[in-house]
Formats: C-alpha cells, sequence, structure tokens
C-alpha cells in the first residue's frame, strides 16, 4: 500500500486481512513479546493516522476466499471486490504434529494471538518442549529460558539449521544452546503422547512436559486459490518479476515461488526483508508495466539469547571465517563457490554482514571481495 502511494497511485485501494489486527510486524512475537519485555500495542507497523494518511480501505477480519480471474474480483465475506491490479501476500501457516492432539498444552506461533496465548502460557509452565530448531524454534527456547523455564528442543537433523547454514556453524549453534542451559536432543522428535501426557520419543525414551511448541516450518496459505487458474505448486508460480500469470496479478512474501536469478532456481521465501521488497517490486511492476527480474539474497536474521545471527545467500562446503573467531561468538563467515562469495553468515556483526550481503548480490569474485574486505581469512 504504501509503495502505491509513494509510486504516485491515487485510486481506490483496498487491503483485505482475515486477521481482526491492523497490519502488525511478526519478528517480535517470538522474541521480546515472548519475553513480556515489549508490550503487545508496540508491534503495529503503522499508527491508525498514517493508516489514515495512506488512504486505504482496510477490510479486517474477512478471508478472501475465491479469485475470479475472468470477472477480476475476489470474493469477500459473502462480496465481490472488483480490481485492476491484485498483489497475493496471503503468508503461510504452522505445519502441525498429529501425533501431538493428545497433548494438552500444544502451541504454533504465527500471530499476535499465538504469541499471547504462548506468553501467558509461560507463566504456568515448569518446562517447555520445543519441536524443532529453526529460527522460530530456537528463539522460542531463548524467550523460554529468559523467562527461567527449562526447554529441550528437539529435531530429526543433526544440528540446528543445518540446512541454511550447514554443519559446521550447526555445530556453533548447538553449542551456543548448551551454553544458555538448553537442551537439544538431535536426531529426536516425537511419536506420540503417554497416558501420562508425557511425550513418547522415537528413541524410545517419553519426556514430562507442561507445555510444546512445534516449529517445524510453515505451508503457504494458497488453497483458497485452488481452481482459480493460477498455478500453484509450492506456492504461487510467479514469473521472474513476480507475476502470478495473469495481467496485473503478482504474488508476494511467504507465498511467492519465483526463479531467482541470483540463486539460478526457483524459490520461495519465509523472510521478513523479501516480503517487503517483494511488495514494492510487484507493486512497481504492476504500475509501470515492468517485467524487470526480482532478485534476492534472501537475507534473514534471528535474535537468539541475546546474539544477533543473520544470514544471507546460501551456504556451501567451502565456509571461512573472514572476520572475528568462533570462539568469541562474535565473527562473519563467507561461503565460496568456485571464485564467488555466494553466502554469508555472522553472529554479532551487523554491519560486516550488510557490506557482505550487498558484495554477495553485486556478484562479486571471491578474489575481489577479501580486497574490499581488507581482512585476512582464518580457516
Ligand atoms: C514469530 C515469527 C517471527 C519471525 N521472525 C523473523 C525474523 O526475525 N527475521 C525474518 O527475516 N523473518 C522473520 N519471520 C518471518 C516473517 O515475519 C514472514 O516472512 C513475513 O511475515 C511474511 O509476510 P507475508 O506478508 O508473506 O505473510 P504474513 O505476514 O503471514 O501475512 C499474511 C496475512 O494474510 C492473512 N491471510 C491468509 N489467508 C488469507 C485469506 N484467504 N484472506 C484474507 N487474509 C488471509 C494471514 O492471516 C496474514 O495476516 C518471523 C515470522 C514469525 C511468525
Amino acid at each position: 500500500v504504501e509503495t502505491l502511494r509513494r509510486e504516485g497511485f491515487d485510486g481506490r485501494v483496498t487491503l483485505v486481512g482475515d486477521e481482526d489486527e491492523p497490519p502488525y510486524d511478526r519478528p517480535p512475537l517470538s522474541k521480546d513479546v515472548l519475553t513480556g519485555s515489549r508490550e503487545p500495542d508496540t508491534v503495529y507497523l503503522r499508527t491508525p493516522q498514517k493508516l489514515d494518511e495512506l488512504d486505504v480501505e482496510l477490510v479486517l477480519g474477512t478471508r478472501v476466499d475465491a479469485l475470479d480471474l475472468t470477472a477480476r474480483t475476489v470474493s469477500a465475506g459473502g462480496a465481490a471486490i472488483a480490481f485492476d491490479g491484485l498483489i497475493l501476500a496471503t503468508g503461510a501457516t504452522p505445519r502441525r504434529l498429529q501425533v501431538l492432539d493428545a497433548h494438552p498444552g500444544v502451541h504454533t506461533l504465527r500471530t499476535l494471538d499465538d504469541a499471547l496465548r504462548l506468553r501467558n502460557a509461560f507463566g504456568s509452565a515448569r518446562h517447555v518442549t520445543v519441536v524443532g530448531a529453526g529460527f522460530i524454534g530456537s528463539e522460542v527456547a531463548s524467550s523460554a529460558r529468559s523467562r527461567g523455564l527449562d526447554v529441550t528442543i528437539l529435531d530429526l537433523e543433526t544440528s540446528p539449521l543445518a540446512a541454511v547454514i550447514g554443519p559446521a556453524l550447526g555445530r556453533l549453534l548447538t553449542d551456543i544452546h548448551d551454553e544458555n542451559g538448553t537442551e537439544l536432543r538431535l536426531g529426536v522428535t516425537v511419536t506420540g503422547v503417554e497416558p501420562s501426557g508425557a511425550l513418547r520419543l522415537n528413541d524410545g525414551s517419553s519426556l514430562e512436559t507442561d507445555l510444546v511448541v512445534v516449529g517445524i516450518g510453515v505451508v503457504p496459505n494458497v488453497d483458497w486459490l485452488a481452481g482459480s487458474g493460477i498455478a500453484i505448486e509450492n506456492g504461487v508460480q510467479c514469473d521472474m518479476s513476480l507475476n502470478a500469470g495473469a495481467p496485473g496479478v503478482f504474488a508476494v512474501g511467504d507465498i511467492a515461488n519465483w526463479p531467482n536469478a541470483l540463486a539460478g532456481r526457483r524459490m520461495r521465501v519465509e523472510h521478513w526483508m523479501n516480503a517487503g521488497d517483494q511488495a514494492a517490486h510487484a507493486v512497481r511492476s504492476l504500475l509501470h508495466r515492468s517485467a524487470a527480474p526480482y532478485v534476492s539474497s534472501n537475507y534473514v536474521w534471528s535474535d537468539q539469547y541475546g546474539r544477533r545471527l543473520q544470514f544471507a545467500g546460501r551456504q556451501t562446503d567451502e565456509s571461512v571465517v573472514v572476520d572475528g573467531t568462533m570462539d568469541d561468538r562474535r565473527m562473519v563467515v563467507w561461503y565460496r563457490d568456485g571464485d564467488r562469495i555466494v553466502g554469508a553468515m555472522a553472529i554479532d556483526s551487523p554491519k560486516l554482514l550488510m557490506r557482505s550481503k550487498r558484495m554477495i548480490e553485486e556478484e562479486r569474485t571471491w578474489t575481489d571481495a577479501l580486497a574490499e574486505l581488507n581482512t585476512e581469512s582464518v580457516r
């Protein structure tokens, strides 16, 4: 909506969402909102006055249930809303674990309501089990520890975030969980719930716990597009400009599956900066009838145990610490593919990570990037 106005669009803009809340920010939900150091009323993206200035018609608490590409309408709450341009941005829903249905204290975390329910449940819990050591699971564990709770994380992988950052850095994250008193059980998952309420695990053991938080990924919210003519496969299939296969219709954020030239393949990205950047790109493509490709290094950050982790690009087998040290828990690692820098990961080094991100996006050679960094690399 903001890009539409910034680019000079002065027509009618309708923003439909099925949550009752006006637009809010999700990243604080697993961090400061959960620890209690930030109040929920601080997460809204814009004040009511700013929303007024944007002259946007907010249709909240209303699900869009169908898209008619011939009539060029979407139906929401029994009404048909006509459009000239349409941006699909319906996000994603956390995956659930059916084997946990019998447990009374199972949570997932996506919405402000979810966060408040979980924060409240922390108040009367002693032990929390987190299923999944990804970004959300690790942040929930960190927040629970800061509330003084005992925490066990279960994950089937051999180290946290191994698929994103690689095994070596995954082991570092394992150590960080350990140093902060979180028990991380790898290669382990839940297979059921005992009559006592304890979790049954695949290694034959059981685990007494008050609360379970499931953080095992999300599913894109695209069911409502079934039969509309929009191509669906692991999200909305877009072209390089984020066009969803019909004139004036674009998809952005967690649902957009597009060919990312920088990565040389199709992908769907579930990170905050991507959602905003894609939205701005799609609006410009729509207003200026541009087919310019959207290119992204998939930047993500995560705050855990008072440390800021950041990642951009992609991992490879060849990772080099280019600044700081793993032992200090403050460092920047680059990932190399041939003579290119293709990825970077940092702990508590935000400036250098953002420089590295730019170099990745500029497809700089390794030699060139190192020369700019002007730092001796350490294996
Ligand atoms: C707890 C949490 C912490 C996070 N922390 C980080 C972080 O630290 N760093 C980072 O990079 N990323 C983070 N993310 C990811 C980031 O927030 C998401 O990538 C981003 O919110 C995606 O934006 P989106 O607009 O695609 O989807 P969403 O933010 O999910 O918005 C989609 C909206 O559409 C609504 N909707 C769905 N279907 C319909 C329908 N049919 N009709 C009407 N409305 C509908 C949904 O209810 C939702 O309100 C976090 C996510 C969560 C949940």
